[in-house]
């Protein structure tokens, strides 16, 4: 790997392809094996959810640690172009008795169509810092 890939990111999605190697050992992840039952037409989807191997990042900001999904409209023969983008704080570490805990942030709406954002929604971040968190 060169060092222009790697300042790309090129080196944190070589390491998630190993990763994903490993576990493909293991048993690989689909979207079939996600528990659907509470999804309803016309609910968003979330990435992760229907790409369960897919790299999730984490940011740092402010000594907080967050990661980002994206729900998009999966309804069939919907033609919107509806998407949100959500962050959301890590709390807590994995490996203590209470484990790490996911809670919601901030979150917008997108339009996939031109990437427009609106309905901003700041919960546990200003909205400044969520603007700023999606412009990274
Ligand atoms: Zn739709």
């Amino acid at each position: 790997m060169d060092r222009d890939a790697a300042a790309g990111g090129g080196l944190l999605d070589a390491l998630h392809d190993l990763w994903c190697g490993a576990k493909q050992g293991l048993r690989a992840l689909s979207w079939q094996d996600q528990d659907w039952t509470g999804w309803v037409s016309g609910d968003l989807v979330s990435w992760v959810m229907a790409f369960p191997t897919a790299r999730q990042d984490r940011y740092l900001l402010n000594g907080r640690t967050f990661v980002s999904d994206e729900m998009y409209c999966v309804t069939p023969a919907c033609t919107c172009l509806d998407a949100r983008i959500i962050f959301l704080e890590v709390l807590g570490a994995p490996d203590t008795e209470t484990g790490e805990r996911w809670i919601e942030a901030g979150s917008f709406a997108i339009d996939v169509g031109d990437c427009r954002a609106s309905d901003w929604q700041a919960e546990r971040v200003s909205l400044a810092e969520l603007r700023g968190m999606w412009s990274a």
